[in-house]
């Protein structure tokens, strides 16, 4: 016996978040059909609300709630440092480190040239502007360590050569609390290569 239509639908509609599965997506769909109206009614206003709630900063691409922006007009911020993110969702884990004290520039993505994803496609001009305009002194690119994450900073160094900045790198390195036995080659070579004396 198949779902009733509504049944379906729902599942489809919760399959489309990353990660959910046929068989989660049916967990979670049996899941909410005890929970009672006034929290569904709750669960659909907070999705209702999203877009007209939740804005990107038209200056950093980060995600802000109210009109002003927390980084860019916040007068405790260093104006001349900008770290480079992928997403608005990688600030959050730069900011709960507490070691980071400039502003953002969120690209919206890394270079991948198998997903059709260029330069053209990243706010990489938009950061030039804002380099240009806000005599940046410093670039930290906080990218992932993969392929295409060291593809887009090398790309970002060198297009950002010509303004004379300051462009850094965060380290790669040793896991905390890991030891040098269960560390893979790649990471190691990469530590080794990054090596530093203040510690
Ligand atoms: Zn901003």
């Amino acid at each position: 016996m198949q779902y009733p239509p509504h049944l379906i639908k729902l599942i489809q509609v919760l399959k489309k978040l990353p990660g959910v599965g046929s068989k989660s997506a049916e967990r979670f769909a049996f899941n909410l059909l005890n929970w009672n109206p006034s929290q569904l009614h709750e669960m659909a206003d907070v999705m209702r609300e999203i877009h007209a709630k939740l804005k990107y900063c038209a200056g950093c691409g980060c995600l802000r709630e109210v009109d002003t922006c927390a980084f860019c007009e916040s007068p405790l911020r260093l104006p001349d440092v900008l770290c480079v993110v992928a997403s608005a969702r990688d600030v959050f884990a730069i900011e709960s480190t507490h070691e980071y004290k400039g502003l953002y520039h969120v690209l919206g993505g890394v270079l991948s040239p198998m997903d059709g994803k260029g330069p053209d496609k990243l706010s990489i001009d938009q950061l030039k502007k804002r380099i240009a305009r806000a005599s940046i002194q410093e670039v930290v690119i906080a990218l992932d360590s993969t392929l295409e994450g060291d593809a887009t900073a090398l790309y970002l160094k060198r297009e950002l050569e010509p303004f004379g900045v300051q462009v850094s790198r965060l380290a790669f390195g040793l896991p905390m609390g890991s030891s040098l036995d269960y560390i893979d080659g790649g990471t190691l070579a990469r530590a080794l290569i990054g090596r530093n004396r203040t510690w």
